[in-house]
């Protein structure tokens, strides 16, 4: 057992200059790795391997091959030895909290079970208050809050601006990230105001980055079935771009096991792939699959561990720009995570606290972690945990004892 890091948010982390992608030289690492048998046996993974260490990506076909591999283990090794070369044996994780600002949206998206309407007995708002009051018993432990909610009805931009500068007041040491894509639409549209001028009260409020939720699948005609009425995939695109050219660092996700076909995952991908060719401003990308209790989507096909920790290897074989995979553990519970990590994935969620999305949808992984969990989840798969700030630029190994302190990619 590490020691229960009491005060831990209060001790420094390095800071670094160094880009937030890991090693820069990682395609001379991936090719002076040694190949598993079972990727150098098979001429679809050899294939895509030698196009990673040449071109630094796979094309479509090639990711659309790679999920066709019946070998999981070696598809694995391969998202594995991708991760290896960029990250070596680092797990990056963080101290945060989610608090949901209002369960009551105007939308009512079919794989949604958190959504409900404003008379519903379990409907509820948050008052600025009642945010900070939400926040409080965490304070001393968090250095980022995660809060997203429905489309409220009423809410327009003076509320959350009024909610991020009490909170950056009230607790200047928290990152926020805030928003999903449509809040940020439904918002702006409340409001009067284009999405540009939105984003940028909401950074001059107190606004730090945006989390990626709301992508679903960025192919409209699915869409249109599983969630009529949210932004479309070039409308989800757009608000990530404007916030890019603001500087605004964001996450991007997918969610997977709807009604989408293998295809649509790959496009999915390639568009994700494409933004960020152009603006660089995704940190991360959270894949997580979709979670049926409470929902209305009975001819969803569901994703088996299977398909979910390969749908995560070929995201960190597709995304060759997107630094960041995130297990994302509240959704696929930690067990699943751990694997995921030995398969492409090098981040996990932090220390959470409270999460109503996924537990309203069927989730049973346990909150309120204690960061002495995650690194016992993380050691478990022999690789070595690093808290990290919520933008990638401060970093601290735990238990350097244990490892090597200067293995630290991002310092090189
Ligand atoms: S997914 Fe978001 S937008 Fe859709 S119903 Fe749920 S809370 Fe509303």
């Amino acid at each position: 057992m590490v020691e229960l890091l009491e005060g831990f948010v209060n001790r420094p982390m390095l800071e670094t200059t160094a880009p937030l992608g890991g090693h820069k030289d990682w395609r001379s690492n991936l090719k002076s790795m040694p190949i598993p048998e079972s990727v150098s046996s098979n001429s679809v993974l050899t294939e895509a391997l030698e196009s990673l260490i040449e071109n630094g990506r796979i094309n479509r076909k090639q990711a659309l091959d790679v999920y066709q591999v019946a070998d999981l283990n070696a598809i694995f090794s391969l998202a594995n030895m991708v991760k290896q070369s960029r990250f070596d044996n680092q797990i990056f994780f963080n101290q945060n909290l989610h608090v949901n600002t209002t369960n009551i949206c105007v939308l009512a998206c079919r794989f949604c079970a958190f959504r409900k309407g404003p008379r519903h007995s379990d409907a509820y708002e948050l008052s600025v208050e009642e945010y900070l009051h939400r926040i409080e018993p965490y304070s001393d432990k968090i250095d980022e809050v995660h809060s997203v909610g429905g489309l409220h009805p009423t809410w327009t931009i003076d509320h959350y601006q009024k909610l991020y500068s009490s909170a950056k007041k009230k607790f200047p040491h928290i990152h926020i990230k805030s928003l999903t894509a449509v809040e940020i639409k439904h918002l702006a549209k409340r409001s009067n105001l284009s999405v540009h001028e939105t984003l940028q009260k909401l950074h001059s409020s107190g606004l730090d980055s945006i989390p990626g939720g709301g992508a679903e699948i960025l192919v409209d005609k699915i869409r249109d079935r599983i969630c009529r009425g949210k932004e479309t995939s070039s409308e989800y695109l757009e608000i990530h771009r404007e916030a890019h050219k603001l500087g605004i660092p964001t996450n991007c996700t997918m969610l997977f096991g709807t009604i989408e076909s293998i295809e649509d995952r790959i496009t999915h991908l390639e568009l994700l792939r494409e933004l960020q060719d152009e603006t660089n401003g995704f940190q991360c990308f959270v894949p997580y699959p979709f979670l049926p209790d409470y929902t209305r989507l009975p001819e969803a096909q569901l994703a088996t561990s299977n398909e979910i920790l390969r749908t995560i290897a070929i995201s960190r074989l597709m995304l060759d720009n997107i630094p960041h995979i995130k297990a994302y553990r509240m959704n696929i519970g930690d067990y699943v995570a751990q694997m995921a990590l030995v398969s492409g994935a090098d981040d996990i969620d932090g220390t959470v606290g409270h999460e109503e999305i996924m537990h309203s949808a069927g989730s049973t992984t346990p909150l309120d972690s204690q960061v002495d969990d995650l690194v016992n989840l993380i050691e478990d798969t022999n690789q070595c945990s690093i808290r990290r700030n919520s933008i990638y630029s401060k970093f601290e190994m735990i238990r350097p004892q244990k490892h090597e302190i200067n293995s630290l990619p991002l310092l090189n």
